[in-house]
């Protein structure tokens, strides 16, 4: 029986690894979830899988957490606030975190389970783009067990299991992107959120999806792939390939591609970390090959998605470019879905800070933690003063 602790259990990954969870209670048992203010969202969860432990990362809404659980006759114990998640990520009670909380406020509790030595299911793509040498480290000096959630690094591990460390030296990464909802759209001056939110395949929490329409979500797997797999830039490709069938492939020296499909459901990669190295029931729909038609692929357009093009660059440019991409990018994308940036201004936002701001590699997390402060206030100062996106 192995106990779980789910790190933005009200998220879109969140409730769908519940989901699998609540398949197989002989297998697992939840130890602790975690929101940040959902509190109505997670006192239900509290009652349908009892945890030991819920945390509410918003401090001032624990009183609020506490009553909802009496009115539900739920029994947990209640925390608040950043020590409160590292707290549960780094139990000893626990074997396996799920890092999926959404953005660079997931980095501590996520580094805290891999120094403990935890299975670490990482979800939260920006711990490691913010991060990704000090975060590797914490693995190997903890001896965590790492396992990629994200279906494209998921799709990575499955094809690269048994293939010997000697192999794995001439392989090459070739990522799947569906391309987002906008691959045929031409103006995208006038995207809103809602659109920019309704992805095509997908069904996921409002930042991703809007970093899935703007390619940044795949610029963030480029650098989360070459630090998870060891991988140079130049052997990280990415392909159009709209029906999200293919979740990700690895080519070896011979020629041999090697690829990962399945339905787009969240489900299958969460339920290949929670068992590994055994395989368990997800939930998933199977693939229907004979319905499924054909399998389409195309280049990514760089010039009209070039955020894809600015992690390429910040991996090459190495430093702290990542951290600084990263953080331009959560203050963009927040003003866009608030309505204060137009979505093209996302880009154009992110090249600004990143031509204004090159700061030392960090050698600490409470370095990583202050260049994405500083990114964030450089990001905020280049926004449109107030009021709603320029039409
Ligand atoms: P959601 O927005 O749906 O959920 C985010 C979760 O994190 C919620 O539980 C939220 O709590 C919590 N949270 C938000 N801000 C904070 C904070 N400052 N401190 C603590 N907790 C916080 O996101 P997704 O589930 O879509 O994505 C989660 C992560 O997984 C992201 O990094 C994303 O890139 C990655 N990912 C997502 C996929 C998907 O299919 N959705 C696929 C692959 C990767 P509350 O509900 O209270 O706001």
């Amino acid at each position: 029986m192995k106990a779980v602790t789910i790190l933005g259990a009200t998220g879109s990954v969140g409730t769908s690894a519940l989901d699998v969870i609540e398949r197989h209670p002989e297998r697992f048992r939840v130890h602790a979830l975690t929101a940040q203010s959902n509190v109505d969202g997670l006192a239900d969860l509290a009652v349908r899988f009892g945890p030991e432990v819920v945390v509410i990362g918003d401090v001032s809404l624990e009183g609020r957490l506490r009553e909802a659980l009496r009115e539900r006759g739920a029994r947990a114990r209640v925390a608040g606030g950043r020590d409160a998640l590292v707290d549960v990520a780094r139990a000893p009670q626990v074997d396996a975190v799920l890092a999926a909380i959404v953005g660079a406020a997931g980095l501590v509790p996520t580094l805290a389970a891999a120094e403990a030595g935890k299975r670490l299911m990482l979800a939260n793509k920006e711990a490691i783009v913010s991060a990704g040498a000090l975060l590797m480290a914490a693995v190997r000096r903890g001896g965590a067990e790492l396992l990629p959630v994200d279906s494209e690094h998921n799709a990575i591990h499955q094809c690269l299991a048994g293939v010997r460390e000697a192999e794995r030296d001439g392989a090459r990464l070739v990522l799947t992107a569906s391309g987002g909802p906008f691959r045929g759209r031409l103006d995208l001056d006038t995207v809103t959120p809602d659109e920019a939110c309704a992805h095509p395949n997908w069904v996921m929490g409002r930042k991703i999806s809007v970093d899935s329409a703007t390619l940044m979500n795949k610029g963030l797997e480029v650098i989360e792939a070459s630090w998870l797999f060891n991988m140079p830039v130049e052997r990280i490709d990415v392909v159009i390939h709209p029906q999200s069938v293919i979740h990700s492939m690895v080519e070896f020296p011979d020629g041999s591609v090697l690829a990962q499909m399945g339905t787009p459901d969240m489900r299958t990669p969460l339920a290949y970390a929670l068992a590994w190295p055994e395989r368990v029931a997800s939930g998933a729909q199977r693939l229907d090959f004979a319905r499924l038609g054909e399998l389409t692929f195309e280049a990514p357009d760089l010039q009209r998605f070039p955020c894809l093009g600015f992690a390429y660059d910040a991996l090459r440019h190495g430093r702290a470019a990542s951290a600084v991409l990263n953080a331009a990018n959560e203050v963009a994308v927040q003003a866009f879905l608030e309505g204060r940036l137009r979505f093209t201004g996302i880009a154009a936002t992110i090249q600004r800070v990143l031509d204004a701001f090159d700061p030392e590699p960090p050698s600490g997390i409470d370095e990583v933690l202050e260049i994405d402060r500083r990114a964030r206030e450089v990001a905020a100062g280049m926004l449109p003063n107030r009021g709603p996106a320029p039409q």
